[in-house]
């Protein structure tokens, strides 16, 4: 729990873009998650800087929000204060224009497919793999998002940072490793208090589309998508796929698992490795379904699924 004179000091630095007991279930895609203390949204870096230092003097906790599609969060919230960079930080430019590629730079808080529609509509190719993916651009780059077709690895060049509480840096794209569904920062990056540093930024390179038909394509990758997927309140994939060749959802399939429900969470009929909340699940409806579903398919197949969501809050 925050003190009033902590409140105080987060209202005088922030004014309306601080709210206080904010339920996150307004903020995550799944709609569930009970409230976090504060959730704070930083006009820009100066407010951005003062926050993080006022934060880790005064030793409250706090996280960073993206667009919430890949959280879930608890019913009891978040303690401490949550930074959204939606409203500050969603500027998209192109940075450098060269013959055959071209910097686009994206604030951490611009929806991806604000970049996929900057790109579609500036004749830019590389970006069309993500299309479809809901979030933002810094919720994108940590949870390194993508399909088949590729993944933010592929064109990111480089990541604007706060080493938190007041360094802005810039992180070359070779200085950060990717992996399935994640980033690793280098040792060297991360700040004394073992924290990564906050995303503010991303430069990808893209290029030239020239002649090619990028919105067929587009328009192919969205009907895909709109068949494959539930529409409903989700967060994406579940768990991550144990192998390319091995997708979770088949694994969940084949365990008979598809249509299973607790309370309103059901492991969706259309896409075995989505559970959707079907109007009135609670965050522990999902986790105990998650839960089911982990022992059900080491049980089937003697496969251990890990999630591929963060769940965060208590
Ligand atoms: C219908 C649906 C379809 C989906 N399809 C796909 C898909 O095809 N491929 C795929 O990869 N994912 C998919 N997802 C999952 C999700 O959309 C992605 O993981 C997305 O990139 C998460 O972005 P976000 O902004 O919502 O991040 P959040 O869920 O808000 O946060 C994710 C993590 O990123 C961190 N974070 C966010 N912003 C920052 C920042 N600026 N600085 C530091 N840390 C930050 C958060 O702290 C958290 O740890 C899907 C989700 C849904 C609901």
């Amino acid at each position: 729990m925050l003190t009033s004179g902590f409140k105080k000091m987060l209202a005088e630095l922030l004014g309306e873009r601080v709210g206080f007991d904010v339920p996150m279930a307004a903020h995550t895609s799944f709609k569930v998650g009970g409230p976090a203390d504060a959730l704070a949204a930083p006009a820009d870096s100066r407010q951005l800087i003062d926050l993080m230092v006022m934060l880790e003097d005064s030793g409250v906790d706090w996280f960073v929000l993206g667009g919430g599609t890949n959280l879930l969060v608890k019913d009891s919230g978040i303690r401490g204060v949550v930074i959204s960079l939606k409203q500050g930080f969603s500027k998209i430019k192109a940075e450098k224009t060269g013959r055959d590629s071209v910097l686009v730079h994206a604030g951490a808080g611009a929806r991806l497919s604000a970049l996929c529609r900057y790109a579609l509509e500036n004749n830019l190719a590389g970006m069309n793999f993500a299309l479809g993916i809901p979030g933002t651009v810094g919720g994108a780059v940590i949870m390194n998002a993508g399909t088949g077709l590729g993944t933010m690895e592929s064109v990111l060049a480089g990541i604007d940072v706060l080493y938190v509480p007041d360094k802005p840096g810039t992180v070359h794209g070779s200085r950060v490793c990717f992996d399935y569904r994640g980033l690793v920062w280098d040792d060297s990056i991360i700040t004394e208090g073992g924290r990564a540093p906050i995303i503010l930024a991303g430069r990808f390179e893209l290029e030239p589309a020239g002649d090619r038909d990028q919105s067929a394509e587009a328009e192919s990758l969205q009907a895909w998508r709109r068949q494959s997927q539930p529409t409903g309140l989700s967060a994406g994939c579940v768990f991550k796929n144990p192998s390319p060749q091995i997708p979770a959802g088949k694994l969940i399939d084949q365990a008979g698992l598809k249509g299973l429900q607790i309370g309103d969470a059901q492991v969706s009929e259309v896409h075995a490795n989505f559970i959707v909340n079907l109007g009135r699940a609670s965050a522990s409806d999902i986790l105990r379904l998650t839960d089911t579903v982990r022992q059900k398919v080491l049980k089937a197949h003697g496969v251990e699924l890990e999630p591929e969501i963060k769940i965060i809050g208590e």
